[in-house]
């Protein structure tokens, strides 16, 4: 089976997590710093925190910016649950901003619009956080332009990201942004098994980050109420969470980090391949990458005109699972789940894009490892879905 993305872990990252199970410190130890001021300089960012994944980012970042009950944080529908799901954690509401048709990011122009109603209506967001759909940054410029204008946080839901980059700088800089998190899910650019990681230039957000990833335990004299206890003596000045990532996959990451160019330039060989042999098929889009961006290719979401083939999405992707080739939907928008449904009240005609978009995606198989054979293959049985 060709699945749709997977990992790609090879004997010295193997090397480098073994050592680390022979050492003193296999929960938070010294690799973790060392992952992270990797990841920083990586980004060219100034400060980051490792995390058991990136919801648990996701939460602590919106914690960080106090988001709590009455707030409003706006995201993409077009995303995995969790980027809603974490802001639903702090009490705040959650609001959706149509995508870009081309993108499938979050569209700014869609993004002033709501804004210019909200402000009208006292419903400004506390935060937008826009998603690097399939590892194409958003159009960072104008919604950060837009974050000053309207004073809102912008974080970055970069889970597809690393590695990728805007206007040359690298997706993680948190040039345009307060804060920027990766996930190190397997199918993800590179991976710790289950990881997240959250960037950020200002100092006083990391240093909140740091502790409410070890359930707001501090053990730092002046932050403390109490001075002069002992050794023994920590305090809990906030109400954290155990959001910590082990060095067992600090390991694995900092060994994965190193190769985490070459790892994109072969998504962005695969891709190419795949837009040079689709662009001539009537029915099907191939991928879209705008001149800022240099995109990491977490995904190739082909959009099917499954009208024109005669056929439905659930027919192909039956009959490509039966040739051995696994392609996922990326992503049901948020606000169809039973749970956002049952519990709230979005109108899926406030968001035409994403309606649309959702009728025609499917994500063909794109990893690292993927050998040419198998991306030959691969093309060869879409381009004979309709002869
Ligand atoms: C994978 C993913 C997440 C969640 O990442 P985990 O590390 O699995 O918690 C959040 N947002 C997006 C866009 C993702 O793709």
């Amino acid at each position: 089976m060709i699945p749709y993305g997977r990992q790609d872990i090879s004997d010295n990252d193997i090397k480098e997590v073994v050592k680390i199970l022979y050492s003193d410190f296999i929960t938070q130890g010294p690799v973790i710093p060392q992952f992270e001021q990797a990841a920083a300089d990586y980004c060219g960012a100034k400060y980051a925190t490792a995390v058991c994944n990136a919801t648990s980012g996701l939460h602590i970042a919106y914690r960080s910016i106090r988001l709590t009950k009455g707030d409003i944080l706006w995201t993409s529908p077009n995303t995995f649950a969790a980027t809603a799901n974490a802001a639903l954690y702090c009490g705040a509401s959650v609001d959706f901003v149509d995508i870009d048709p081309k993108t499938y990011n979050l569209s700014p122009e869609k993004l002033e619009e709501k804004l210019k109603l909200a402000e009208k209506e006292g419903k400004l967001p506390k935060a937008v956080v826009p998603v690097h759909f399939g590892g194409q940054s958003c159009e960072m410029d104008k919604i950060s332009a837009l974050s000053k204008k309207y004073s809102f946080y912008v974080i970055e839901d970069a889970s597809h990201a690393i590695g990728g980059s805007y206007k040359d700088k690298k997706i993680g800089s948190c040039e345009y942004s307060d804060m920027t998190i990766f996930s190190f899910h397997p199918v993800k650019i590179i991976t710790t098994g289950e990881g997240g990681m959250i960037l950020t230039n200002n100092k006083e957000l990391d240093n909140r980050l740091k502790l409410l990833r070890s359930h707001g335990i501090t053990k730092d004299k002046s932050e403390m109420t109490s001075q002069g206890e002992g050794l023994w003596y920590y305090e809990q000045i906030d109400l954290g969470y155990n959001y910590r990532m082990t060095d067992i996959q600090a390991a694995l990451g900092l060994s994965q980090l190193k190769r985490i160019d070459e790892f994109v330039k072969r998504r962005r060989e695969i891709a190419n391949r795949y837009d040079n042999a689709f662009k001539n098929l009537i029915w099907l889009s191939v991928s879209y990458e705008k001149k800022e961006v240099f995109s990491a290719f977490h995904l190739y979401v082909s959009l099917f005109d499954f009208k024109k083939l005669g056929k439905t999405r659930k027919d192909i992707m039956n009959h490509l699972k039966d040739k051995g080739i696994g392609t996922q939907v990326h992503y049901i928008p948020v606000y169809h789940h039973p749970y956002y449904r049952y519990n709230f009240t979005y109108k899926r005609e406030d968001y035409p894009i994403s309606e649309s978009y959702y009728e025609k995606a499917l994500s063909i198989p794109l990893y690292p490892k993927m050998t040419d054979e198998e991306v030959e293959y691969v093309i060869e049985n879409i381009s004979e879905i309709k002869k």
